[in-house]
């Protein structure tokens, strides 16, 4: 069992409101093989929301308006959802301050990336589940 990026699922829970459906995961979900989740979404926050980065370890929006406490709590929903799925493996949005493996936003909203995980793939890392982008 995967557990997918709900928004590679085609689900509309970005923070702009729209999708990032990618079709080899629609088809895991149809095939009853990956269970869709949105960390963001099941930390409390809203949709649309304003866009966050991580800036020295916290998410903050380009305001400086600091939600990580939404974000740490939505993790941590999303790994139940992972572990009663029995899931082993993850795919996920690439560069995500939640979801993004190996390579994330620098904190500065120029579109710079730096080396760091998103907070939900970090803890699926942590937990064992082998994760990937799409
Ligand atoms: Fe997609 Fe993850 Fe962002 Fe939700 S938190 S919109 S699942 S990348």
């Amino acid at each position: 069992m995967y557990i997918v990026s709900a928004c590679l699922a085609g689900l509309c829970c970005r923070y702009d409101g729209k999708d990032n459906a990618d079709e080899n995961v629609k088809e895991l979900v149809r095939q009853g093989r990956a269970i869709p989740v949105c960390p963001e979404q099941l930390g409390g926050l809203s949709t649309p929301r304003p866009p966050c980065e991580i800036v020295e370890n916290r998410v903050m929006t380009e305001n400086g308006v600091d939600f990580s406490e939404s974000f740490l709590r939505g993790a941590e929903e999303a790994l139940k959802l992972a572990k009663l799925a029995g899931a082993e493996k993850a795919i996920l949005k690439a560069r995500s301050p939640s979801c993004g493996i190996g390579k994330i936003y620098d904190g500065t909203f120029s579109r710079k990336l730096i080396d760091g995980d998103g907070l939900f793939a970090a803890l699926l890392r942590k937990e064992g589940i082998k994760i990937k982008t799409e």
